[in-house]
């Protein structure tokens, strides 16, 4: 079942793009604006392109980008929380992970949880996205104590909670299936789960990511229980380590596959590597890379766009990964939205990254209508929560307390 869209595409103009491209770039090309399927060799061609080529993959990109959404591009109103950075997964290229004990260590209660959430609640947010590491004293039912607490005090709120990692912890911690928990948790409140700690779905990169992590079936097992019980999940990628663009097109073909046999997915979200304070860049530098460059960024939104049109159209560029305004470009170059505000991200700068923490409404209005698109404000769901027209300048809003 493919995502309902909200904009009807309409393909019966000819294929036409400006920028000069080498036949079989050109060839390509036209075929994706006609709205045909690209394959993983059609994928891992235009991730070799450069110079002109390249240029026309990013016009292409950006032509589907409004066929399939319209100019707009979107953004909401969210807070993070990081419920607890104690984890001994050991993941390679992680630097937020803690020991207990340790000084920075962190456990938040859940009605920390909760007092967090309706403080966002109060700031206009419509969402809360809540991930933590896998803490060996969370147990059987600290995810489902954590939903009821944040649903007790802020009833309307979303709840976008719980990489599939997480979920396969708790599955493991309450001995249930991932159908059967999963279900539990849409009752209590669960309103959809962000498709993180897919990094790469190839098993020999996973294995120089990390010992322990969820394993590629592992993933797919859990988000497609998620689809199956009505949980709708994001998708992602982490690109820029010891990966290459092989990897990259069959990583977008398989949640291409997935999303024809579920529907669930709301976006894909490429999330490029960062480097700093990591162990798997520390101790490998000649072997592991410093992140993907400005141009695999941009081509890394571009070829998503064109490879998942139809099936997943919302693509987001990631402020806390690029900074906003390098995110801002890439709405012309395939992605239509900005992500969250996110009022509180620790993860990232706890890797080393320079963004992170807060983008205000203002400053998302501001890099929308900067691109040139009207901007608009969402839910989780992608619905219109407001439309801002291009003279509306909104107030600041104060940053809060770092977590
Ligand atoms: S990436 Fe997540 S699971 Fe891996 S060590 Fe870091 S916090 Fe733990």
């Amino acid at each position: 079942m493919n995502q309902p869209q909200r904009y009807s595409a309409s393909y019966s103009q000819r294929p036409v793009f400006e920028t000069p491209a080498s036949p079989n770039i050109q060839a390509i090309l036209e075929r994706s604006l006609l709205g045909e399927e690209l394959s993983v060799q059609d994928a891992c061609a235009l991730f070799a392109t450069s110079g002109s080529d390249a240029d026309a993959v990013l016009e292409v990109a950006d032509k589907v980008r409004q066929k399939r959404t319209g100019d707009v591009g979107t953004f909401v109103v969210t807070r993070n929380i990081n419920f607890t950075n104690v984890c001994y997964m050991g993941c390679r290229f992680c630097n937020f992970a803690k020991e207990k004990g340790d000084k920075e260590a962190e456990f938040l209660t859940v009605e920390q949880v909760a007092d967090r959430a309706e403080e966002a609640w109060q700031r206009g947010a419509t969402e809360v996205c809540i991930q933590g590491g896998l803490h060996p004293d969370i147990d059987a039912d600290y995810y489902r104590n954590l939903i009821k607490a944040v649903k007790a005090r802020v009833p309307n709120i979303h709840i976008h909670a719980f990489s599939p990692f997480e979920i396969w912890y708790g599955c493991k911690k309450a001995r249930l299936e991932p159908e059967v928990f999963l279900a539990q948790l849409k009752t209590l409140g669960l309103g959809s789960i962000p498709g993180t700690a897919a990094e790469i779905l190839d098993t020999d990169i996973r294995k120089q990511l990390t010992k322990n992590k969820l394993t590629t079936n592992e993933w797919v097992r859990i988000v497609k229980a998620a689809h199956s019980v009505g949980v709708k999940t994001t998708s992602t990628i982490m690109y820029g380590h010891v990966d290459q663009p092989i990897h990259w097109a069959n990583h977008l073909k398989l949640l291409r596959d997935i999303q024809k046999e579920t529907g669930g997915f709301t976006e894909f979200v490429p999330l490029g590597f960062i480097h700093y304070e990591t162990p798997l860049y520390n101790d490998n530098p000649d072997k592991v890379r410093p992140g993907p460059t400005q141009d695999e960024h941009f081509k890394m939104h571009a070829i998503a766009r064109l490879m998942l049109q139809g099936h997943i159209d919302n693509i987001q560029a990631s402020w806390v990964k690029m900074g906003p305004d390098v995110a801002a470009k890439m709405l012309r170059s395939g992605a239509n939205d900005l992500g969250g505000t996110l009022m509180n991200e620790s993860i990232s700068r706890a890797a080393g990254a320079t963004h992170g923490q807060e983008v205000t409404p203002s400053d998302m209005i501001a890099n929308i209508q900067a691109a040139g698109l009207k901007a608009v404000q969402r839910n989780t769901a992608y619905g219109v929560v407001e439309s801002f027209p291009s003279s509306v300048t909104l107030q600041r809003i104060p940053m809060m307390g770092v977590v």
